[in-house]
């Protein structure tokens, strides 16, 4: 069977909304070169030992080596469990597949679970497949070589002479400075090595490439006369493994992938795909990326989907997986057990926890205060002490909700800035949980109850 991997027209950027989820203001997981959490960095606060077992977890991913893992993030709600997991998601960078579903998604579709979680796993494998390389001819670059400068080292300006935006941008790209791994782009100052081929970058002025003279540096510079350079192009895409899947089972191809109507591919397709693509490995004509699958709530999958997960964690091609739950000792759906976070025995022994904590008040306020940033609203200190107490009293969700209420109740009396009366009224229209549960009891009577009944209030 030929296997096909073109998913050309599909990208995978988002829409250009510039929407405010509640999680946008994570960039990343804010840790330092050596993976140490910062107190405050790339709109992460707190939480300092999770992070720093997430740096870890991302350590792994990125060395690839590691793959078929189950981690699982336990804690209390609104502690950061699902921003941790963007956070690492964001750190991880476009190439490495990351997958975020809630476990209720699984029951939702018009598959089988098992092959709605067959899916988000081979959603979360990479396949990096190299082209035959490609030889971009000199013609469209002119070296100018300064000769100026002496001492057997001649330097050349790099001049791009074409119109052509598109070959503009992929030299751009695929000439790199073999020292610094630097991008080189048109205007830059190179010496090439003619024996190698290797490409030095001197900078945009002739400055550092004296400096190099000076240094009396024996490597051998040798300008490149014009119109001989040549650069090697290797053309590599990714795709993930139920792309491939979905590609060679659907009539329709990679069209199949945009209707979302990928139905249930069967076995023998994706046995037949794991083998060729291990032999695309084998030959060195593809990477494997094990990737990330976040399966948020995770205690709403039941029994069968967890033995399930068991044995996906087995395949040859499985990612990391990271679980995330808010749930103490619970019953496990399908069965009338009750286990730790919901989750039976043998997989959650097969797992590492990472757990989160409640945050502290000055946490609460930092994190207000950033969402506040995000949602470019202004608030003064008096309202934000106000909000960060309310954030302690009720939970962080709640008062982060607040605070677009908030400012539509300043802008309706003609401010631009949230002050304490503001917090106050939004406080007073619009319940948080706990107050909405005794509202509840005191007025259990007016609403219809599980057998369909109301009985009004007597007094009505
Ligand atoms: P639940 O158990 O209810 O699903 P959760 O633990 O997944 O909750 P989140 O949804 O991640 O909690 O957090 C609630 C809100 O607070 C989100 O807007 C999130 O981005 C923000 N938040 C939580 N923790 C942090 C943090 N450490 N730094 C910055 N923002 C945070």
């Amino acid at each position: 069977m030929s296997i096909t991997t073109s998913t050309e027209g599909i990208t995978n950027e988002g829409n250009n909304l510039a929407l405010i989820a509640s999680h946008s203001h994570i960039t990343g997981l804010g840790l330092d070169d050596n993976l140490q959490p910062r107190e405050n960095s790339q709109g992460m606060v707190g939480q300092l030992k999770a992070r720093k077992a997430l740096g870890i977890i991302l350590r792994m991913v990125e060395e690839g080596k590691i793959a078929g893992r189950a981690i699982l993030i336990a804690g209390p709600p609104s502690t950061g469990k699902t921003a941790l997991a963007m956070g690492l998601s964001q750190n991880l960078g476009k190439d490495v597949p990351f997958t975020a579903i809630t476990a209720s998604e699984i029951f939702s579709k018009e598959i089988s679970k098992t092959e709605a979680l067959t899916q988000s796993f081979r959603k979360s494998i990479g396949i990096r497949i190299k082209e035959e390389t490609e030889v971009i001819e000199g013609e469209v670059i002119e070296i100018q070589i300064d000769r100026s400068l002496t001492g057997g080292h001649k330097q050349g300006k790099i001049t791009i002479r074409t119109t052509d935006m598109e070959t503009i941008y992929e030299l751009g790209n695929k000439m790199i400075d073999e020292l610094s791994k630097e991008k080189i782009i048109a205007g830059d100052i190179i010496s090439i090595d003619k024996s190698n081929g290797k490409i030095i970058k001197l900078g945009r002025s002739f400055s550092r490439a004296r400096d190099y003279d000076a240094m009396g540096s024996d490597t051998k510079f040798i300008s490149c006369p014009e119109g001989e350079l040549q650069v090697r192009k290797e053309v590599l895409h990714t795709v993930s493994l139920h792309e491939i899947d979905v590609i060679n089972s659907r009539q329709q191809g990679f069209l199949a992938l945009f209707s979302g109507d990928t139905g249930e591919i069967r076995s023998e397709v994706r046995d037949q795909i794991n083998l060729k693509v291990g032999e695309w490995k084998e030959e060195g004509k593809a990477d494997i990326i094990p990737g990330v699958l976040f399966i948020d709530e995770v205690h709403m999958l039941d029994i069968e989907c967890f033995s399930f997960i068991n044995r996906l964690l087995e395949d040859e091609f499985s990612p990391i997986v990271i679980m995330a739950t808010n749930r103490g000792i619970s019953k496990t759906r399908g069965t009338n057990y009750k286990s730790p976070h919901g989750l039976p025995l043998d997989l959650l022994d097969r797992s590492i926890i990472i757990q989160t904590e409640n945050y502290q008040e000055d946490e609460i306020e930092s994190i207000l205060k950033i969402r506040c940033n995000e949602e470019e609203v202004e608030i003064n200190n008096d309202a934000i002490k106000l909000l960060t107490k309310i954030g302690v009293e009720t939970s962080l969700r709640y008062a982060s909700n607040l605070i677009s209420v908030s400012y539509l109740m300043s802008k309706k009396r003609r401010s631009n800035e949230i002050e304490i009366e503001d917090i106050k009224r939004a406080y007073l229209l619009f319940l948080d949980s706990s107050r909405s549960v005794s509202y509840l009891q005191e007025n259990e009577s007016n609403y219809i109850d599980d057998n369909g009944n109301v009985e009004f209030n007597k007094s009505n």
